[in-house]
């Protein structure tokens, strides 16, 4: 297993949409090993391809305390439950040391294949909904970012620009 580099915001890279998985391969079985190991070291509770610069529909996600629970997420499909909607704090790997309230679908299902390539179906609320739905923006290339307003999201810009000016001087 290796940990992957992770792009940040502004890189347009992440602005690019995923492909579905063909086939549940090795390859893919590496992507998700990969993938988990660089979530748990950075760390975080979600992880998309697209954030290592790999543009296919892989996932994954742990939002246990203790990182014994996780979610692989291959070729997903959501779908809100009900109408509720609630903001939940939220950060990115792809944002670092940046939180904002962002309105999601209370409950979820969730339709993917696992690691094996095995269908499932889940349904998630709370947590673990809204983890699921930022995660799958990033397949669509869409950051958390993108629901604040022009001027936050100027802020965030500005903040992340200086962070990459440091990271060269350094
Ligand atoms: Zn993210």
């Amino acid at each position: 297993m290796a940990t992957l580099p992770i792009l940040e915001f502004p890189d347009e890279r992440l602005r690019t949409k995923a492909v579905a998985v063909e086939s549940v391969d090795d390859e893919v079985r590496q992507l998700v090993a990969d993938m988990l190991e660089t979530m748990y070291t950075a760390p975080g509770i979600g992880l998309a391809a697209t954030q290592v610069d790999v543009h296919r529909r892989v996932i994954v996600i742990d939002v246990s305390e203790d990182q014994s629970t996780p979610l692989v997420l291959i070729n997903p499909e959501v779908t809100p439950i009900g109408e509720e909607r609630e903001p939940m704090q939220e950060g990115c790997l792809s944002i670092p040391e940046y939180f904002a309230d962002v309105p999601r679908a209370l409950r979820v299902n969730l339709k993917a294949l696992d690691r094996d390539g095995t269908p499932y179906e889940i349904e998630a609320d709370g947590l673990l909904a809204h983890c699921i739905q930022h995660e799958l923006d990033h397949l669509e290339g869409v950051l958390f970012v993108d629901y604040l307003s022009p001027l936050k999201r100027d802020r965030v810009l500005k903040k992340m620009n200086k962070r990459h000016r440091q990271m060269q001087d350094a």
